[in-house]
């Protein structure tokens, strides 16, 4: 290990120039190592026809693999859906993380890259996509450069004859993570989300059908395939099948990625894989899906942390990225911080996110006392009129704000 570690001289070098700190190339598995314990094994047996893309849209299905960039949507349908529109196809991986609390697919990416890129050949594979785009966000120096070097080692190995890959850059736009937004990003436009229908599976990038998938759901296919269907899905409690990795920080003495079944409760989370709370803090609340998932008391911690609970009650895990609040945070605060953000992110295509974000940050800010009608009027116009998820969820910490903890003075 050394201070450029893996990465090549023309991308550190690329870097230095633009201004970019390059900070210090963890130690991965290379291309080389991965290889050595069986990595490509099951691509070349889906590339040499010893698979079936029937056969592996059944397994994902089986396991109920979902898609784990936050909205949940079943890979194998999703798979199916795009082999049944006319080619020539398209894929996209979507790397750009940056939903705030959510760091699991940069925990991937620098630790076993090559998971990550063999799932995605065998995905754009089996939906008979010609060219696979990895849009990778700009805050990552480190997996930029990783990619960089591991993909062109296997574009030298002939792996990915049947879809190169392009290594494109975000700009920092927390928008481009949705993921029409991120097609217009990669043509070369500005990154604002598109009307539905048509859905990208149909009319995607450069309006060819197009898969799209999140890091982390790319990541599990090889072990799904190669493990079987039923190794994934019995790992679920709650009737919630797999494993999630929950990208957890906040007041807890161990932060980080945890790896746990699908449908842990976030008082699990703490105490059975986070050490428990920090020394002098109670738990008070917690964020289940990062900023726009919302902010839930503790006495919901016992709530199944996966798809489809949140939603209830006005949020959703999402990424899976859960940010624990203790007796000593300012919930309000907290709110106020997230409506702040969306503010800034809006990408300002229309007036119920643009204006009602910048007039709920007014109306929080002002030291007025609270019109909680007035909030709520304006929660409902945005999540009825935004035109996609950032205008529709923004409001969602203040609304639980306003209805779990302000009546307790928090
Ligand atoms: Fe842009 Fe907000 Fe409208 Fe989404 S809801 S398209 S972020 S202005």
């Amino acid at each position: 290990r050394h201070a450029f570690g893996h990465a090549s001289v023309e991308t550190v070098t690329a870097a230095v120039e633009a201004g970019r700190t390059v900070p210090e190339v963890p130690h991965y598995r290379s291309f080389h190592d991965y290889r050595a314990a069986g990595g490509y094994r099951l691509l070349e047996a889906c590339l040499k026809g010893g698979r079936s893309p029937e056969e592996l849209i059944a397994i994902l299905s089986d396991a109920g693999l979902r898609g784990l960039g936050g909205a949940g949507f079943p890979a194998g349908r999703k798979w199916q859906f795009v082999r049944g529109y006319k080619g020539p196809r398209l894929m996209t991986v979507n790397g750009d993380e940056g939903e705030p609390g959510t760091f699991k697919d940069r925990h991937y990416l620098e630790t076993d890259p090559h998971r990550m890129i063999e799932g995605a050949l065998i995905a754009a594979w089996a939906v008979g996509a010609e060219r696979i785009y990895i849009y990778m966000r700009d805050e990552y120096p480190t997996v930029l450069d990783i990619l960089a070097k591991e993909i062109a080692a296997v574009e030298l190995s002939g792996l990915a004859t049947h879809a190169p890959i392009e290594l494109r850059r975000g700009a920092g736009a927390y928008i481009c993570g949705e993921e029409s937004a991120m097609l217009e990003s990669i043509e070369g436009k500005r990154g604002m989300p598109r009307h539905r229908p048509p859905y990208i599976a149909e009319v995607g990038l450069f309006g060819r059908p197009t898969l799209n998938h999140n890091v982390e759901t790319l990541y599990w296919i090889r072990d799904i395939v190669e493990k079987g269907a039923a190794w994934f899905s019995s790992q679920g409690k709650e009737g919630h099948k797999g494993f999630r990795s929950y990208s957890v920080s906040g007041r807890v003495r161990q932060p980080g990625v945890k790896v746990a079944p699908a449908g842990i409760s976030v008082r699990e989370l703490i105490d059975e894989h986070c050490g428990g709370m920090l020394d002098g803090h109670a738990f008070a609340g917690f964020l289940p899906g990062g900023a726009s998932g919302g902010i839930f008391p503790a006495t919901m911690g016992d709530l199944p942390l996966d798809f489809g609970t949140f939603e209830k009650f006005g949020g959703f895990v999402g990424s899976h990225a859960v940010v624990i609040l203790s007796d000593q945070d300012d919930i309000k605060a907290a709110a106020l911080n997230l409506m702040s953000f969306f503010k800034d992110e809006s990408c300002g295509q229309c007036t119920p996110c643009r204006v009602g974000s910048e007039k709920m940050v007014a109306l929080l800010k002002s030291g007025a006392p609270i019109e909680e009608s007035a909030i709520r009027d304006l929660m409902q116009v945005m999540r009825d009129a935004s035109i996609c998820g950032l205008g529709q969820a923004a409001s969602n910490p203040v609304n639980h704000w306003l209805t779990y903890f302000a009546g307790a003075g928090k």
